[in-house]
């Protein structure tokens, strides 16, 4: 059964001239125009006039299939918003096309701050206990999931002061799985901000940022946590508010547009969303201070959230030149998704380890022990994947090797000092 005609604005400005596909991941890899960004804008396109139908596994696993990486919307000449067409697609058929089990739980989790808390202590066990090092190597879901926890194990925390207040005031989104597994990364986000004269204050009440949940289609989810963040930051009287999460901080600049049909909530949720700056763009507006730092190669890859869903990629490259030690080069795939894409590792993951395996060869070629990557997910499947193949290299996110860069210097012109 097909449902009732609906409009998709932005569908039309398709010329079907195909540019985006050799940027498509999932085209590359499959090699079908049906997983290209083309093929999915007629299959949505079909959907919306009803002459396609959701339930129509034929149709509705392409579309499951899209990252929604958005590498097709930087690569698209007529402007069509791929990701706001894949996001209403998803929303308007989640009825019909129910999400999945796993991912439901996994959504759910995460709106709901104390099965959050539990979930993220579950997961510190098993990380203390050495339990997921233990399993990373397993064949399967099972080490893929211990090798992606394993992956967020961090060393000792950095040491050095803080500048004297010269910039704006900042609060920092924790997030769910930064705080809940990559605290350290929080706190080097906070000190290298403070290290280059921003003030900090905390925004409590602050949640999930919800992107997932539009992700996946559950867009009501996604409206609520939205406003719970708008009023906490609001509250908090920051002039900025710093994302360290590539995902979050775009879903976040675009909460004007998830809460466009909601009068008493919109006007407040687009001067929110002018607010939101990634942590790249703040440390990038201040210099960022440099740092002498270790001698170490660097290899960069782009989260696609930075790069084609806030358009930056200049502010990650100047936080790592500040760095004089680092010798830094683009992966040659740099641009393109690594994979990890919300819960796509999840829902699809064996077409998510396709994608992921060019990078890793990348990475092994490029000989460097670092990779320079902004996101959370990103750091975890790249991580996983480096950890699974038995390479000793690793995910940073830049500001992690920044703020080492500073202690490295600190700590080096103490002792300097006290000969
Ligand atoms: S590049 Fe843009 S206009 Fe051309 S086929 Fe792709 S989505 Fe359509
Ligand atoms: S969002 Fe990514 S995976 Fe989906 S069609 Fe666009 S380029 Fe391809």
């Amino acid at each position: 059964m097909t449902a009732a005609p609906r409009t998709l604005p932005g569908a039309d400005l398709c010329v079907h001239c195909g540019f985006c596909l050799q940027a498509c991941p999932t085209y590359l890899t499959l090699d079908d125009e049906n997983d290209s960004p083309r093929g999915r804008i007629v299959l949505m396109k079909g959907l919306a006039a009803g002459t396609l139908s959701a339930t129509d596994d034929a149709v509705g696993n392409h579309l499951d299939q899209c990252l929604g990486c958005r590498a097709c919307e930087t690569a698209c000449p007529s402007g069509v918003p791929y990701g706001q067409l894949l996001e209403q697609t998803r929303a308007e058929t989640a009825t019909a096309r129910p999400i999945g089990f796993l991912s439901r739980v996994v959504l759910a989790t995460f709106a709901h701050p104390p099965l959050m808390a539990i979930a993220m202590a579950g997961a510190r066990l098993l990380r203390a206990l050495r339990i997921t090092r233990l399993l990373a190597r397993v064949p399967g879901r099972l080490g893929n999931l211990m090798a992606t926890l394993e992956a967020t194990r961090r060393g000792a925390a950095a040491s050095y002061p803080p500048a004297p207040v010269t910039r704006a005031r900042v609060a920092v989104l924790q997030g769910c799985v930064m705080e809940g597994l990559l605290a350290p990364v929080n706190r080097a986000t906070e000190r290298t901000l403070a290290r280059n004269g921003y003030a900090l204050c905390s925004a409590e009440g602050q949640q999930c940022c919800g992107a997932l949940h539009a992700h996946a289609g559950d867009r009501e989810t996604a409206r609520a946590l939205a406003r719970a963040n708008i009023a906490a930051f609001e509250q908090s009287g920051a002039a900025f508010v710093a994302v360290n999460s590539a995902g979050c901080g775009s879903a976040m600049k675009e909460y004007g547009h998830l809460l466009a049909g909601d009068a008493a909530w919109h006007d407040r949720a687009a001067a929110f969303g002018a607010q939101v700056r990634d942590v790249s763009e703040l440390l990038a507006e201040a210099g960022p201070v440099p740092a002498r730092g270790a001698a170490i190669k660097v290899a960069v890859d782009h989260p696609c959230h930075l790069m084609h869903g806030q358009r930056l990629s200049d502010p990650p490259a100047r936080v790592l030149a500040a760095i004089g030690g680092i010798a830094a080069t683009e992966l040659p795939d740099a641009a393109q998704c690594c994979g990890s894409a919300g819960l796509y590792s999840l829902a699809q993951p064996a077409l998510s380890q396709r994608i992921l395996a060019p990078k890793l060869n990348g990475i092994g070629a490029s000989g460097a022990t670092i990779v320079a990557t902004g996101n959370p997910g990103c750091m975890m499947h790249i991580s996983a994947g480096l950890i699974r193949a038995g390479s000793d290299a690793r995910a940073l996110h830049p500001v992690e090797l920044l703020d080492a860069a500073y202690a490295t210097d600190h700590q080096a012109d103490h002792q300097g000092g006290s000969r």
